[in-house]
């Protein structure tokens, strides 16, 4: 049972403000003055209304390192941020290479509640890239795994990746590459450039991404099956997609929000909250993913969301982990690096971080419109709003956000989650009281 919600006065996707009622799970109306009756009333005077936002990227860390997220405070920090479903990367202990632990992260997120985890399984065995993990299995298992990664580590061999190429095309899955030539970036410690010779720390060259990106579009072209590229950073990397889009290869691509707004000018200040792999590229880098993702050829917005506890980044640069946590600040980044430049409108934010996740992904039920009959996955934003990104804005488990202490646009002031709120004017929702 889920009570009815009727939100007045939203902003639905460039058009007139508008009433929208939630009943059932489902949006059962909009219009200009739908009645109230039965319904709790909620005031979007001025919100932007937004199909719930879908991740194609998270890492929930659970099973095996809860000490930095679980399944549950992960989906509760999705909340917070406008996400309404994520998918879980399969970089866990033991790692889900199989049926049995997809289908475990499948019900450790229905229990937590706070948002649909779709599990993404392994390419290979135990991620260790030598031989193929059961893919089959993982697609006919009740989690019914459709994107298969090893992300933290590239499928490197290539004769491995056009058999996994192969292998999903019978179910229309997609192998999601994080794009790293591990040979060429060894001990890398930040983009290779001038910052990193200034420093006189190892760098991570732009073409150990472009070259992977480069031959595994040649393999999906000669396989005839779906890649999809993991957080893309580079200049060099939208042209290769453009290149790829432009000679019909069935290839996808995503871009994180840091590697939209920051650059590694940063890690001059050895604060390894910047440290991230890919790591944070160069200005030109930044202002290349920005009009690739303005004009197409980069499809998404996926967060990479990768938490980690505080003794794994309060340490010297070089010993702390990579990654930053990224859900509750993914919208209000893009919000700044996109909408506020010019370069996409709200209806273009939705298709980059709902719709075309969503479809990438083959996920039923999120990424709909926002239309009389279609599941109730909502989030309604206050685009006027602006604050400094603080700690108490961050709900998981681990606090390494490159963001904090930084003014960003923006507030999630409202999701909605199979028709019942797991954000309530801004403040995360008790599920379990
Ligand atoms: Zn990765």
């Amino acid at each position: 049972m889920t009570e009815s919600l009727l939100f007045r006065g939203a902003k639905i996707l460039g058009t007139d403000s508008a009433d929208v009622l939630v009943r059932d799970g489902r949006i059962a109306e909009i219009g200009s003055r739908v009645s109230s009756a039965g319904a709790r009333v909620i005031d979007a005077d001025g919100l932007v209304a937004l199909p719930g936002l879908v991740d194609l990227h998270t890492h929930l860390r659970e099973p095996g390192y809860e000490a930095s997220e679980t399944v549950l405070s992960g989906t509760r920090a999705a909340a917070a941020g406008g996400f309404t479903a994520v998918f879980a990367m399969p970089n866990t202990s033991p790692v889900a290479d199989s049926a049995g632990v997809v289908e475990q992260e499948l019900a450790l997120g229905e229990a937590a509640g706070y948002a649909t985890v779709q599990p993404i399984g392994a390419v290979t065995v135990g991620q260790k890239g030598e031989r193929l993990a059961e893919l089959g299995a993982m697609a006919s298992s009740r989690a019914h795994v459709r994107v298969f990664s090893d992300d933290g580590f590239c499928v490197w061999d290539p004769l491995i990746m056009r058999r996994a190429l192969e292998y999903v095309k019978a179910f229309d899955g997609v192998i999601a590459q994080h794009a790293q030539d591990p040979r060429l970036t060894e001990g890398a410690q930040l983009n290779e450039g001038a910052v990193s010779a200034e420093l006189g720390l190892a760098g991570w060259p732009a073409v150990a991404e472009e070259s992977i990106i480069a031959r595994d579009i040649l393999l999906a072209e000669h396989v005839g099956s779906r890649l999809h590229v993991c957080h893309l950073s580079t200049a060099g990397s939208v042209e290769l997609i453009r290149w790829a889009k432009k000679r019909g290869v069935a290839v996808t691509a995503e871009v994180t929000p840091h590697h939209l707004l920051l650059t590694d000018e940063l890690a001059r200040g050895y604060d390894a909250r910047f440290k991230v792999n890919p790591p944070l590229r160069t200005q030109e880098d930044v202002l290349a993913v920005r009009e690739g993702l303005a004009d197409g050829t980069i499809d998404i917005v996926a967060t990479d969301h990768a938490p980690h506890p505080s003794e794994a980044k309060a340490c010297e640069w070089q010993a702390a982990a990579n990654g930053m946590v990224g859900l509750e600040s993914a919208v209000r980044v893009v919000h700044q690096a996109m909408v506020q430049t010019g370069l996409l409108d709200w209806s273009d934010v939705a298709r980059v971080m709902s719709s075309a996740p969503a479809r990438i992904g083959s996920l039923a039920g999120h990424g709909t419109p926002i239309e009389v009959g279609q599941p109730a996955e909502l989030t309604l934003y206050d685009a006027d709003a602006q604050g400094v990104f603080a700690e108490t804005d961050l709900h998981g488990q681990s606090t390494n956000s490159p963001y904090l202490g930084r003014e960003l646009p923006g507030s999630v002031r409202w999701t909605v989650h199979r028709g019942y709120t797991t954000v309530e004017d801004g403040v995360l929702v008790e599920l379990g009281s």
